[in-house]
C-alpha cells in the first residue's frame, strides 16, 4: 500500500498476526492500481471497451465511491485516476504538468461514466482511459476488515494503524483506559505530535497535505487533487483527522471535508453526529468539532485551540 502498517496486540499471537497481513496482501491485490494487476485494474483496463465482472465486496466498494463522488459539490472523485498517474505525486518521475495536459484529462474523471450493474457485478468505464482510483477509500475498508477479522478470532483489545488510518478496537489493556493517539505536527518530525486524542473503540483518520507532496519554486504540490481543476486542492487547511466507528466513513469524509474548507465543513459536520473532526490550518489553528467520541489535549503551544 505504499505506506508503514502497525498492528499491536495484547497478547504473543503470531496466528492473528500472520492471517491479519494475510488479509491485507488480499485485498491489496483487489485493490491496488499500482500494479499492472487487480480486479480493478482489469476494469481500468477495459475502459472504453467492456464491462469487467468483479467480485461482491469490490463492486460494492466502486459503488460506494461513486455514490460520493455525486454528491453535490463533492471533491470526492473515484474517477480522478488519469489525473493521479499524470501528477505522479508520492512517486518518482512527479512534475507540474503543463495546464493544457491537465484540462485535457478533466473529461475522463467524470463519475456518472462508471456504469454499474448490479445483477452481473460489472463495471464499465464508458470513455478509454479512464481509470478508477480507490486510493483515498481503500484504506478505510481495509481496516474495518481488519476490525471483522480480529473481531472473528476474540480479539477485543488491538490497534491498527494502515499508514495514518488509526482504528481503535476497544481500550488497550494496560497503559490507560483509553488510546492516545497523536496529531501529527504538519511539516514535523516523524514523532512530532501537536496534539492528543483519545479513543476507545474508534476509527481515527488523517489526511494532511504533508503526508505526500513535492516542492517546485516554494509552492508545495500534495497528493489530494480537486476534481474541478486538476490542481491540488488549495485552502486553509493543512490536515484534517476525522473520529468514526468506522475507518472507511474517516476516509471518505476526510477528503469530503477537506474540500469544503472549515467553514462549510463544521456546519455540515453538525447535521451528522456520528462523525466528528479535527482541522489543522496553515494559520495555526486547531478546530474542533462536537467531540461526543473523543478528547483532544493540545501539546504544543505554537498552535491555538479555536
Ligand atoms: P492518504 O493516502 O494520505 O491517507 P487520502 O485518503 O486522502 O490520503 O487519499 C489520497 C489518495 O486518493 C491519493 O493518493 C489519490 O490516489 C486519491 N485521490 C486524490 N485526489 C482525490 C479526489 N479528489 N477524490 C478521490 N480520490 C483522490
Ligand atoms: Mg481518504
Amino acid at each position: 500500500m505504499g505506506s508503514p502498517i502497525l498492528l499491536k496486540l495484547f497478547e504473543d499471537n503470531p496466528q492473528v498476526a500472520t492471517s491479519v497481513f494475510r488479509l491485507i496482501k488480499q485485498q491489496e491485490d483487489l485493490l491496488t492500481v499500482n500494479r499492472a494487476h487487480s480486479q480493478l485494474m482489469a476494469v481500468n483496463h477495459a475502459a472504453g471497451l467492456h464491462p469487467v465482472v468483479v467480485s461482491q465486496p469490490v463492486f460494492d466498494l466502486i459503488r460506494q465511491a461513486k455514490a460520493v463522488s455525486l454528491l453535490a459539490d463533492s471533491c470526492f472523485n473515484l474517477t480522478i485516476g488519469p489525473l493521479v498517474k499524470h501528477w505522479k505525486i508520492g512517486f518518482r518521475g512527479h512534475t507540474v504538468p503543463p495546464a493544457a495536459e491537465i484540462q485535457s484529462l478533466l473529461p475522463l474523471t467524470r463519475p456518472e461514466h462508471v456504469i454499474l450493474d448490479p445483477q452481473t457485478c460489472s463495471v464499465f468505464l464508458q470513455q478509454p482511459d479512464m481509470e478508477i482510483d480507490l486510493g483515498a477509500i481503500a484504506k478505510g475498508y481495509i481496516a474495518d476488515r481488519i476490525r471483522d477479522e480480529l473481531h472473528r478470532m476474540g480479539i477485543e483489545h488491538a490497534l491498527i494503524n494502515l499508514g495514518g488510518n488509526v482504528l481503535a478496537i476497544g481500550a488497550p489493556l494496560y497503559g490507560g483506559n483509553r488510546w492516545a493517539i497523536g496529531l501529527k505536527k504538519p511539516f514535523g518530525s516523524a514523532d512530532a505530535s501537536i496534539g492528543v486524542i483519545e479513543v476507545i473503540g474508534k476509527s481515527v483518520v488523517t489526511s494532511g497535505i504533508y503526508e505526500r507532496y513535492f516542492e517546485v519554486d516554494g509552492k508545495i504540490y500534495h497528493h489530494i487533487l480537486d476534481p474541478k481543476t486538476g490542481y491540488p486542492l488549495d485552502n486553509e487547511i493543512l490536515s484534517v483527522t476525522v473520529i468514526s466507528d468506522n475507518s472507511i466513513d474517516g476516509d471518505i469524509y476526510t477528503t469530503l471535508l477537506y474540500g469544503m474548507g472549515v467553514e462549510k465543513a463544521l456546519s455540515y459536520l453538525a447535521t451528522i453526529p456520528y462523525i466528528e473532526a479535527i482541522f489543522v490550518t496553515k494559520t495555526g489553528q486547531i478546530i474542533l468539532s462536537s467531540q461526543r467520541q473523543f478528547k483532544f489535549t493540545l501539546l504544543d503551544e505554537s498552535y491555538h485551540l479555536a
